[in-house]
C-alpha cells in the first residue's frame, strides 16, 4: 500500500478543505462539535476529546454527558458541559463514544446520533455498543443513503468517496468485536479488517495502532506513516477523535478529515518524542498544543 506519496496527496486534500481563517470569520463559521460520553468514572475521556476539538479550531465545543452529576470543573472553561438527554443535536458534528459506557441511555444516545443530520464520528464505547446491536449497524450503513445532500455530501462526492457520512475510529479490540474476530486475526491482516468494516458499515474506518490503516467504503486504503509508541498511553485515542471531529466541523469531508487527523496526531507525537517529551511518559493532554501548532504550520 502507498504511504509516502499518499502523504502529499493527503495534505493536499486536507489543505483544500481547511482554508485559512477568513478575516470576517466568527465562531459560527467554524462549526459546532458535541462530544458525547463520560459515564461515571470516565468523565475525563470526552473532556480530552473536546479539548482537542477546541484546539483544532472548532468554533464551539460541547460535552454531552449521559448521566448526572456534571463535573463541577472540566478544567477548560471554554467547553459547554450539558446533560445529553433531551439535548437537540441539530447540525452539530458529533463525536460519540469516549467513556460513554454501555448503559441503555448510552445505546439510546448512539441511536439518536446515527439518526442526526450532521457529520458523525463513532469511537470507543459507542463502537462496542454498535458491535452488539445489528439494528444500529444497519442504520449506520444506510445513513449516507438517507441523508439530505448537505454541503458536506456535495463536497465529498467530488472527492474519492461519495457516500460516507461517518468516521469510525476502532483500536484493534474494538475492530475485532465489530467483525466478530479475534484481535490476532484483525492484526494478521489489518488492511483487510479496515476495508471490510468500511464496506460493511459504509463509513471511513480508522483502524488504530502502529501503522494506522484508513479505509473508505469504496476500497481506498492508506497506511499512515506518522506516530510512535509515545502514543501508547491512555487518552490519545480520545484526542484523535476530537481532532477529527473538529476537521469535520470545519467543512472537511470524512475521508480527508480522517487522513489529516491521523497524520497530524502522529506527527505531533513524533515532534514531542524528538524533543524529550516522550517516548516515555508523554501524556495525551500534551499532544493537544502540539497538534494545534501542526495545524497552524500547514
Ligand atoms: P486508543 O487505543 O483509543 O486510546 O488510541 C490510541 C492511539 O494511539 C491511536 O491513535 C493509536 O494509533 C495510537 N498508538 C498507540 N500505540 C501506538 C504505537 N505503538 N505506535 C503508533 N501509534 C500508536
Ligand atoms: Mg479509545
Amino acid at each position: 500500500l502507498p504511504t509516502a506519496e499518499l502523504q502529499l496527496n493527503r495534505l493536499e486534500l486536507f489543505a483544500r478543505h481547511l482554508h485559512a481563517r477568513r478575516h470576517s470569520g466568527h465562531k459560527g463559521t467554524y462549526g459546532n462539535v458535541a462530544v458525547i460520553g463520560g459515564a461515571t468514572g470516565m468523565r475525563g475521556a470526552p473532556i480530552l476529546s473536546a479539548r482537542a476539538a477546541l484546539h483544532a479550531g472548532a468554533g464551539r465545543v460541547y460535552v454531552l454527558f449521559p448521566e448526572d452529576p456534571l463535573p463541577a470543573d472540566s478544567g477548560q472553561p471554554e467547553l459547554m458541559c450539558r446533560l445529553a438527554e433531551g439535548y437537540d443535536f441539530g447540525q452539530a458534528t458529533l463525536a460519540i463514544g469516549p467513556g460513554l459506557g454501555d448503559s441503555a441511555t448510552a445505546a439510546d444516545l448512539l441511536a439518536r446520533a446515527i439518526a442526526s443530520q450532521g457529520p458523525l464520528l463513532v469511537d470507543a464505547d459507542a463502537l462496542n455498543l454498535l458491535a452488539h446491536t445489528p439494528a444500529l449497524q444497519r442504520a449506520l450503513a444506510s445513513r449516507g443513503a438517507t441523508a439530505e445532500p448537505t454541503q458536506h455530501a456535495l463536497q465529498a462526492a467530488r472527492l474519492l468517496d461519495a457516500s460516507a457520512t461517518a468516521v469510525l475510529t476502532p483500536h484493534p479490540l474494538e475492530a475485532a468485536r465489530l467483525l466478530g474476530l479475534s484481535v490476532a486475526a484483525v492484526q494478521a491482516d489489518r488492511v483487510a479488517a479496515a476495508r471490510t468494516l468500511a464496506a460493511r458499515l459504509q463509513a471511513v474506518v480508522v483502524l488504530k495502532g502502529s501503522g494506522t490503516v484508513i479505509a473508505a467504503p469504496g476500497g481506498d486504503c492508506v497506511i499512515n506513516p506518522t506516530g510512535n509508541p509515545a502514543l501508547a498511553t491512555a487518552g490519545t485515542g480520545d484526542v484523535l477523535s476530537g481532532l477529527c471531529a473538529a476537521l469535520l466541523a470545519q467543512g472537511c469531508p470524512p475521508w480527508p478529515a480522517a487522513l489529516a487527523a491521523v497524520w497530524l496526531h502522529g506527527a505531533a507525537a513524533d515532534e514531542l518524542a524528538a524533543s524529550g517529551v516522550g517516548p516515555i511518559g508523554m501524556t495525551a493532554g500534551e499532544l493537544i498544543p502540539a497538534i494545534r501548532a501542526g495545524i497552524n504550520r500547514l
